[in-house]
């Protein structure tokens, strides 16, 4: 499962508090799993012994709901609603303020957020293929975006391997799951007795040295090895493993789109959930007496009416047309900004969709389970109003 499996230690799981003990030592505000509204969230841990044992979620399309894991294991749950994202892209905030001086004039300021370093204790692969996403977004050569990268910059992450996915998983077919294999400082496998543990950057080298762990077995590393296989073969759902860019773009007209315009309300939600989007607004704060104001950053997303306005009128006057956008730019047109799908397979946009609308099913339905393009105009042609397809950058 690692990438340097000779390196692997093996926490013992009475130990896993000296994990979070040793990283708030080096400074580190530790965040795990917790409940709240009824759903695992990440949240600060007060103690290092606060990880909660036996928590696990049962999912479906429009449903999730927080269980009990009868083997007491402490990451049998499959992801929450949010993961890191929030952590890096943060919902809303200020990108600067202008303010007037005694003299009447304006003067203009960038706002940086001064973020604590942040270990998150519980990532997923899928999450830590999609924050790769955000940061080939946000971090590309010429227009780093210095909030998000002050964020960033300030994360430890704690990667873990599903060893039980959700029925709403899908990581094993786009190839991001459910065991971890790059971009986290530390990797976990739990087992029945401890933690198979791993470091993925030199920060996690520190980190592993510190806990001066016995090195892990040849068993312990098969039973990891044969946890993630097993994982990855129990997900009841799934992607065509291959690009469906000409599939999804030679059926712009396919009755498929009206069906699922007609019980998508257009709510957002699978947007706000998933890891990969990052369409956002940004607009003004003026405080009331007129001295000063605020350029806000928020969170947005492809189903609002006022994200497809352009000059006087709405490229995308319809749910239909809405929908068709979000999944073809999800997995058809990334493949032409970032070189590969925009679903890391997480499932939370089947989950938390309130009608239980299932991207895995439209896909299939569409591409009659194919996913291979069926003849039709050409892939490039303009859309049926006459505009191309999304702009660079503003979909997410
Ligand atoms: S499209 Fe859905 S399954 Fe894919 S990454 Fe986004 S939320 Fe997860
Ligand atoms: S697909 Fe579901 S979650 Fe997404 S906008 Fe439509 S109703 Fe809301």
């Amino acid at each position: 499962m690692f990438s340097r499996p000779e390196d692997a230690g093996f926490l013992p799981v009475a130990q896993l508090g000296s994990l979070v003990a040793t990283l708030t030592a080096l400074g580190y505000q530790c965040l795990g799993p917790a409940v709240e509204h009824g759903a695992i969230v990440m949240r600060e841990l007060d103690a290092p012994d606060a990880i909660p044992r036996g928590l696990q979620a049962e999912q479906a399309p429009g449903s999730y709901r927080v269980t009990r894991d009868p083997h007491d294991r402490y990451f049998a749950w499959a992801n929450g609603p949010q993961a890191i994202k929030p952590l890096a892209f943060a919902p809303q905030e200020s990108l600067w303020r202008v303010e007037r001086d005694a003299a009447g004039a304006l003067q203009f300021a960038a706002v940086l957020p001064e973020p604590r370093a942040q270990a998150i204790i519980g990532v997923r692969a899928c999450d830590l293929a999609a924050l790769a996403l955000q940061d080939a977004h946000f971090l590309r050569e010429g227009r780093r975006d210095a909030h998000y990268a002050r964020r960033r910059e300030k994360l430890f992450l704690v990667a873990v391997q599903c060893a039980e996915p959700g029925a709403t998983c899908l990581c094993a077919s786009t190839g991001d799951g459910p065991t971890p294999t790059a971009g986290y400082d530390l990797a976990l496998a739990e087992l029945a007795d401890g933690f198979v543990a791993m470091a993925g950057s030199a920060n996690g080298e520190a980190v592993l040295e510190a806990l001066n762990l016995a090195p892990a077995t040849r068993q312990q590393l098969d039973m990891a090895q044969k946890q993630g296989q097993d994982a990855a073969a129990s997900q009841v759902r799934s992607l065509p493993g291959h690009n469906l860019r000409d599939a999804l773009m030679s059926r712009l007209e396919h009755p498929r789109w009206d069906d699922v315009a007609a019980r998508c309300l257009a709510c957002g939600n699978c947007v706000a959930v998933c890891p990969t989007c990052f369409c956002h607004a940004e607009g003004d704060e003026p405080a009331m007496n007129g001295q000063s104001s605020e350029h806000a950053r928020i969170w947005d997303s492809c189903f609002g009416e006022a994200h497809a306005h352009l000059h006087g009128f709405d490229v995308r006057p319809d749910i239909r047309t809405r929908y068709r956008q979000w999944l073809t730019h999800k997995l058809a047109t990334w493949h032409d900004q970032f070189g590969r799908s925009g679903c890391v397979g997480c499932g939370r946009c089947i989950a938390w969709c309130p009608v239980g609308i299932d991207l895995t099913e439209e896909v299939a339905a569409l591409t009659d389970s194919s996913g291979q393009p069926s003849p039709g105009p050409s892939p490039r042609s303009s859309t049926p109003s006459g505009h191309r397809g999304p702009a660079s950058g503003r979909g997410g």
